[in-house]
């Protein structure tokens, strides 16, 4: 086995003509996340290794205006879209949907290229089906070629193995280059929404359910998927006025879906009939302001999210608690809607005053080992900050009352020596 390591698409598209002149087999290498694993796995290498990293123009994140489309270089990786701007602000469900990847290491290493190649677990392919997205590629012939998502799939160009064609030509698919992903701007901004199940919990790599669905503005539902057939499928565009039953029925009549287990079976079933209810009520993003921490911030919102669940999507703190309007409040138990023009402090930035109850409260329960866990000191602090500014001495059994919320790894007896500490101190 020989490595080749172009710098240009050229030199690659040099290198894949002269192959085709032999009998060569030749694999590209972009992250390696699958391939590698690959070859170990079946022992069988090609002749030739190309590896694709090293050439720029293929890395590239472009919105074409004159086509209004967005084209993604076929080795730009899944971290990459994750923080490419333009996306998360045009196109989200690709970020959502790239975030699945669950391991970061992955994220860091995985192309969007390499990707549409795992035809039964690929996370972005259905993304890419429901936007009516290309790809764009040289050919096994060396054509350079654009061709929709879907008939990338069922013209069988994902297979690598080389194949006799219809006409016993030999169709050297490992001589298939995708250079970019074409997104067109159709479906931009639409509400769309991935559902994923995996085998189970200790394998989060293989789907065993990979669903997305968008909404268009004339009210129909694209469906598409992976997992549940050989290889991604769209599933169609159904109109929202026709029964949840109705398009179940169509989708299964008209598409050749393989379930290998009565809950992957269950599953899509469940899928199917939450996305619907999704597409009935897609979540409008609501715009608030709030003032945390003494700053405006403006947030994005819909009117389901929890205050708990925007904090948590935007860093903004730790712990489940903050004081909201002077009063110490569970984010859980809040709409994030109700935040809007409201003033809130969290428990960081409390910290940041040191004569302030919040910090001296911390660093007794730090003195005295409560928890090994800065964050649950932190919630400790915020249980107990609005009772202790207002100095009522505490018995043991109301210190237990108010941390029994706090189901996690703590050490009550300090815990009690702590407050008592605090409290005698603060007495004087
Ligand atoms: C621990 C772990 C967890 C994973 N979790 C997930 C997951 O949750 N979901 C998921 O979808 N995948 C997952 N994967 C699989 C894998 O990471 C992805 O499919 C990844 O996007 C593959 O991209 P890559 O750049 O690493 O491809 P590579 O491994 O480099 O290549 C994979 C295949 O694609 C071909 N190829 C790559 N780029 C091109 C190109 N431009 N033109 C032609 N052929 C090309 C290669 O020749 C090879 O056959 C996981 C992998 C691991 C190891």
């Amino acid at each position: 086995m020989k490595f080749f390591t172009p710098n240009s698409k050229e030199e690659l598209y040099n290198f894949l003509a002269e192959k085709e002149k032999t009998n060569d087999t030749v694999e590209i290498l972009a992250g390696g996340t699958s391939s590698i694993g690959d070859f170990a796995l079946k022992g069988i290498y090609p002749n030739f290794i190309v590896d694709i990293k090293k050439i720029e123009e293929l890395k590239e994140i472009n919105y074409k205006y004159e086509e209004e489309i967005l084209s993604i270089g076929s080795a730009v990786t899944l971290t990459e879209i994750t923080e490419n701007d333009y996306i998360n602000d045009e196109f989200e469900i690709l970020v959502d949907s790239a975030l699945e990847v669950p391991s970061r290491p992955i994220r860091n290493m995985a192309t969007i290229g390499g990707n549409l190649f795992d035809p039964k677990n690929s996370i972005i392919a259905p993304v890419l089906l429901v936007a009516y997205a290309s790809v764009k590629m040289r050919d096994s012939n060396g054509e350079i070629t654009t061709l929709s998502v879907s008939e990338f799939y069922s013209k069988e160009y994902y297979k690598k193995d080389i194949k006799e064609s219809e006409d016993n030509s030999i169709i050297r698919n490992d001589l298939l280059f995708v250079e970019s992903i074409e997104i067109p701007n159709k479906y931009f901004n639409s509400p769309a929404k991935i559902l994923r199940t995996t085998e189970d919990l200790n394998n989060d790599y293989e789907s065993l359910v990979n669903l997305v669905a968008l909404v268009t503005e004339d009210n129909k539902i694209r469906f598409a998927e992976s997992a549940c057939s050989d290889y991604p499928l769209f599933l169609g565009e159904y109109s929202l006025s026709l029964s949840n039953d109705e398009i179940f029925g169509k989708i299964l009549s008209t598409n050749k879906l393989v379930f290998e287990c009565a809950r992957q079976e269950l599953d899509f079933k469940k899928y199917i009939f939450e996305l619907l209810e999704f597409g009935r009520n897609p979540d409008e993003e609501i715009m608030i302001n709030s003032t945390v921490d003494e700053k405006m911030h403006t947030f994005f919102t819909t009117d389901k999210k929890s205050l708990f669940t925007l904090f948590y999507e935007e860093d903004i703190t730790e712990t489940p608690y903050v004081i909201f309007n002077g009063r110490v409040v569970d984010t859980r138990n809040i709409f994030s809607i109700e935040a809007k023009d409201e003033h809130i402090e969290t428990i960081e930035y409390l910290l940041t005053f040191e004569d302030s109850t919040a910090y001296k409260l911390f660093k007794s329960l730090e003195k005295y080992k409560v928890s090994d866990s800065k964050k649950y000191l932190k919630e400790i602090v915020m249980l107990f900050y609005e009772i202790v500014r207002e100095n009522p001495i505490l018995k043991a059994e109301d210190i237990k009352k108010i941390v029994k919320v706090v189901d996690k790894d703590i050490n009550f007896d300090n815990l009690l020596r702590a407050i008592k500490e605090y409290q005698k101190e603060n007495q004087r």
